[in-house]
């Protein structure tokens, strides 16, 4: 049976129901498709710019989530074995508060939640399998067994990239989270040190610390599997003093690392967020770039009558409102990772004379953080 609606989202992950949110004034038939029927059990950390904080108010859960994120008011970035250090604190940029940190599931769970209730219709456990661009767009699908298909004038792949992992570069790292506590209290500060292996990235987190620290895949595996008092130890080793000596950790988990950009999207097919672009998780960019591409798609699909939703000259018109932000966001990412796993003497010099002009040049610092708070409009 093939059915139809305006516009159809495959995958319910926070940018697939951000979406769904957005567009739930915009009186079209909106159909989203989620593989899972369970909430996520995924506890990562994630830290949120300012500016998600506002697109999260507009969508109206931000006054669900404020009371579990953590304000992050001071970051400190350093790297290991070299000199150069800077700090950035929320004062000095004239925001509140320079990001929060919540975690994946409940921000994933709470997006969901809000998704099914605003009359869009959302089916868990319908798994995507396929889309045709075309006009219309041809997506099939899989639910209780059956397979399905559905026409759509637009058909919005955000499925993270599962289905489309065409094009991915393997990092060859891997992000072990946990949650650790330490004899001092954060005083909402975060900190992220780079070291020859990758980033270690310590978040402010309830009364204690959200840990994403980057390093091989080999010692990853070694990480996860460490007793508690060794963890801590190499943590302690690996991280130094600033935070007081770590006391206490939680189970760790593993997240391989992948750097992935889809291909052009076709004729009435888009992709946002993950799908769109997957990013090293260094600068914390990944979902805070995928909402403002829902945000903006739906801007777009509500604003532009222009040309018919979907269609090429529509398409292009959103590749280039969004050109430049995700543009920055990759090759911020991208140029941090290459920069930093480098130990050539000089460029471990030239790192630190980088990062301390850059605490020594107030409008550049505050430059930056506009940028990682607002994206390209910043
Ligand atoms: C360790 C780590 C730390 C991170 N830290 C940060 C951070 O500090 N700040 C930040 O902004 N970002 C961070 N990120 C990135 C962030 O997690 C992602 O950018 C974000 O989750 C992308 O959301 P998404 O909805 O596009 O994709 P996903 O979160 O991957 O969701 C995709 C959804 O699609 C569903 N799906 C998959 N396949 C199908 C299918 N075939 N049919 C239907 N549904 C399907 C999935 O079940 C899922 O619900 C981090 C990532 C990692 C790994």
């Amino acid at each position: 049976m093939t059915e139809a609606a305006d516009i159809v989202i495959a995958g319910g992950g926070p940018v697939g129901s951000a979406l769904v949110l957005a567009l739930r004034d915009a009186g079209l038939r909106t159909l989203l498709l989620e593989a899972q029927s369970v909430q996520s059990t995924d506890r990562r950390p994630l830290a949120l710019s300012y500016g998600s904080r506002l697109v999260l108010e507009r969508l109206g859960v931000w006054s669900g989530l404020a009371a579990s994120a953590t304000p992050i008011r001071l970051i400190h970035v350093s790297q290991r074995g070299g000199f150069g250090r800077v700090s950035m604190s929320a004062d000095e940029t004239g925001m509140p508060d320079l990001g929060y940190v919540v975690d994946y599931g409940r921000l994933a769970a709470l997006l969901a939640e809000a998704a099914a209730s605003s009359g869009a219709s959302c089916r868990h456990g319908a798994q995507v399998e396929s889309w045709q661009g075309g006009n219309p767009a041809l997506v099939q699908y899989c639910q209780d067994g059956e397979t399905k298909e559905l026409h759509t004038a637009l058909a919005v792949i955000a499925d993270g990239g599962a289905v489309s992992d065409a094009g991915s570069e393997d990092y060859r790292q891997c992000a072990v989270t946990a949650h650790v506590v330490s004899e001092r209290p954060h005083n909402n500060t975060a900190y992220e040190r780079f070291t020859p292996q990758g980033p270690l990235a310590l978040l402010p987190d309830a009364e204690g610390w959200a840990l994403v620290w980057t390093t091989t895949p080999e010692r990853a595996l070694d990480l996860c599997a460490a007793d508690a008092p060794d963890f801590l130890a190499q943590l302690q080793n690996e991280f130094g003093g600033r935070a007081g000596r770590f006391t206490a950790v939680s189970a760790r988990v593993s997240h391989a690392l992948r750097r992935r950009r889809a291909s052009a999207d076709a004729g009435h097919v888009v992709f946002i967020g993950n799908a769109a672009q997957t990013l090293h998780p260094v600068a914390g960019q990944g979902f805070n770039l995928g909402l403002r591409d829902a945000w903006e798609l739906a801007e777009q699909i509500i604003h532009d009558g222009t040309d018919p939703l979907g269609s090429d000259a529509w398409l292009q018109a959103y590749r280039r409102r969004r050109s430049i932000d995700r543009g920055g966001g990759i090759g911020f990412t991208h140029g941090l990772v290459r920069l930093f796993s480098n130990e050539f003497p000089p460029l471990r010099l030239a790192r630190g004379m980088g990062l301390a002009l850059l605490g020594s040049v107030p409008p550049l610092k505050n430059f930056l953080a506009r940028r990682m708070t607002f994206g390209a409009r910043g």
